[in-house]
């Protein structure tokens, strides 16, 4: 059976790079929703619309072609998988995630995409409102401290210098903004099994949620 499987959890907790994986393993399609969002705000902030503006967000998100192809996001054709991780786009993305009418179109997109099965989506909201009755829902999280090293270090891989400090206060900030928002937000969806990852290998998290999702018929 072709299964739907959630991941969701703060920023930095390790979601995406076990998603890939779990993906992996069991042949499935993998849909980062963080990602749209992030396109999303790339493109706001090279067209000059600032994240306050939901109907100028709404014009862009008509206008631009966002799209997956083999797993990697295309905004208008372009390849922009490192862009949309710059700092720039951290700082405005979860002011743009907040407004209600820029959720309702990227989860219709993401339900269309995750319809035929077969799918393991992460993100803020994936087991709570996109797929709500996914047959498998996980919630990872991890200590601040732990989750900022994480991202510190993939901020170094691809050159971009930055202090660990205002890592740290930047997610601490961002996961405020998800948990606080009134639509979408960032919380254990009903039914998920929570992980903390905080000390544990990537291998030993897709392990544990492999297993899980085997004994559901993946
Ligand atoms: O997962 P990632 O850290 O790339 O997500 C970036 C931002 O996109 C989050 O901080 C959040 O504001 C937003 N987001 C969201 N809903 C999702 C996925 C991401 O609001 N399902």
């Amino acid at each position: 059976m072709r299964l739907r499987i959630t991941i969701d959890g703060p920023a930095g907790a390790g979601k995406s790079t076990v998603a890939r994986e779990l993906a992996q393993a069991l042949g499935y399609g993998y849909l980062d929703t963080g990602a749209m969002y992030r396109a999303l705000t790339l493109a706001a902030l090279r067209a000059g619309v600032s994240a306050e503006d939901e109907a100028g967000l709404g014009r862009l998100l008509a206008e631009v072609d966002l799209r997956l192809e083999h797993g990697r996001l295309r905004l208008d054709g372009e390849d922009v998988a490192d862009d949309i991780r710059q700092p720039a786009v951290d700082r405005m993305v979860s002011q743009v995630a907040a407004h209600p009418s820029v959720r309702q179109s990227l989860v219709a997109r993401q339900r269309e995409i995750a319809s035929q099965g077969g799918v393991v989506m992460d993100g803020r909201d994936a087991g709570s409102v996109v797929l709500p009755d996914a047959e498998c829902k996980f919630f990872l999280t991890a200590s601040l401290a732990a989750r900022a090293g994480r991202r510190h270090r993939e901020l170094l891989a691809q050159g971009v210098r930055i202090d660990i400090a205002d890592v740290e206060r930047e997610m601490a900030s961002r996961d405020a903004q998800d948990e606080m928002r009134a639509v979408g937000a960032l919380k254990v969806p009903d039914g998920a099994i929570v992980v903390d990852t905080t000390g544990l290998g990537v291998a030993e998290v897709v392990d544990r949620l492999l297993t899980y999702c085997r004994e559901r018929g993946a």
